[in-house]
């Protein structure tokens, strides 16, 4: 496959770029865009505004605000049969809170983002596939939040202390996390349940829930066994969905206490996993997987021979988050 080259081309990882429209409320303030998408087609996307000299970024695949997510599964879709095929796959959404991160993965009942039309591709593969193949399907659904793992198909009430969840290694290549809810699903509707069941749980316990979503990485993992029906060879992998904490820094001098700790944790896991993805992209000897949780936790499917990840950036339009928006820019330029 063509898009198997590419993936190959540039060290398995492919970095999309995503830039949500001015919302009725900007537009009517009369807000200024900063990003220009004249050359969208061609990867590249221009920032200029503040004064400031324009300049050019140049990505996988640049999705303006026009691009829907029918678009944008149209790149995204032959990570379903790269996973079907053995090979881990990690998704990921970084950038600024309110710049369409969930939008993109979650999507909305009207407007299905990644999470649900990946897996839904996943099945209608295996659907494809049945007569020479037979696959089982679990989905894990966890949030990092702090640098602890919590398990979001347990059902905890508010107030409760979920049970600490820590990272294992059993072998070479196989990290697992004792103890985590891993749920055998049948079909789509069955996974998109318990994978929904997972998001809803986020909020609980928690004071604030869109603060809390924005402060915590949202993590979903789909484990796939094949068994060829034809020589009986095994294939594992897995698929993970991941919507990342806020990549907004934070005015130093606002923060305090658990709210400091938490901003540490958060940006020592977003660099953290920045610092993976520039190590596998030179194909550093040396990557830095054990700087945080979330890193440790994806280490099998990052960097090996048979893994993939796409990384969409995503990003506003709007002049006044011009210098978070080149901060996510220069994030993930890193990668060249
Ligand atoms: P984040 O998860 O990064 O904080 P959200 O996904 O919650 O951001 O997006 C913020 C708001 O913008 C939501 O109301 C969302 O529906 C809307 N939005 C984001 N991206 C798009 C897009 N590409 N098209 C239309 N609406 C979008
Ligand atoms: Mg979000």
């Amino acid at each position: 496959e063509l898009y198997n080259k590419i993936l190959e081309m540039k060290g398995n990882i492919r970095v999309f770029c995503r830039c949500r429209p001015l919302n009725t409320e900007e537009i009517s303030a009369g807000a200024l865009m900063a990003v220009e998408f004249e050359a969208a087609k061609d990867g590249e996307l221009t920032v200029k505004g503040n004064g400031a000299p324009k300049k050019t970024f140049k990505f996988d695949a640049v999705f303006g605000p026009q691009a829907d997510q029918v678009d944008v599964f149209e790149d995204t879709a032959p990570v379903a049969t790269s996973v079907l095929d053995g090979y881990n796959v990690c998704i990921f959404a970084y950038g600024q809170t309110g710049t369409g991160k969930t939008f993109t993965m979650e999507g909305t009942d009207e407007a299905r983002g990644v999470n649900f039309r990946t897996l839904e591709e996943l099945f209608r593969i295996i659907e494809e596939r049945k007569q020479h193949f037979r696959y089982e399907i679990c989905v894990s659904a966890l949030e990092v939040y702090n640098e602890q793992i919590r398990d979001l198909l347990v059902s905890s009430h508010a107030g409760a202390t979920a049970k600490r969840l820590e990272i294992r290694q059993l072998g070479e290549g196989n990290h697992h996390v004792p103890g985590l809810v891993e749920a055998y699903v049948n079909n789509m509707s069955e996974a998109w349940d318990v994978l929904q069941t997972g998001s809803n749980a986020r909020a609980v316990g928690s004071t604030n829930a869109n603060e809390h979503s924005s402060r915590s990485h949202c993590i979903h993992c789909v484990m796939v066994k094949g068994e060829s029906l034809l020589n009986g060879e095994c294939t594992r992998s897995k698929l993970w969905l991941v919507d990342l904490a806020g990549s907004e820094r934070i005015a130093k001098t606002e923060v305090l206490g658990e709210r400091l700790k938490e901003t540490q944790n958060i940006n020592r896991s977003l660099s953290a996993l920045g610092d993976v993805i520039a190590a596998l992209a030179t194909k550093s000897p040396h990557v830095p997987f054990r700087n945080s949780k979330l890193t440790h936790l994806l280490q099998d499917s990052l960097g090996s021979g048979d893994s993939k990840a796409l990384m969409f950036v995503q990003i506003s339009p709007h002049e006044n988050d011009l210098s978070e928006t080149l901060c996510s820019l220069n994030f993930a330029s890193r990668q060249d």
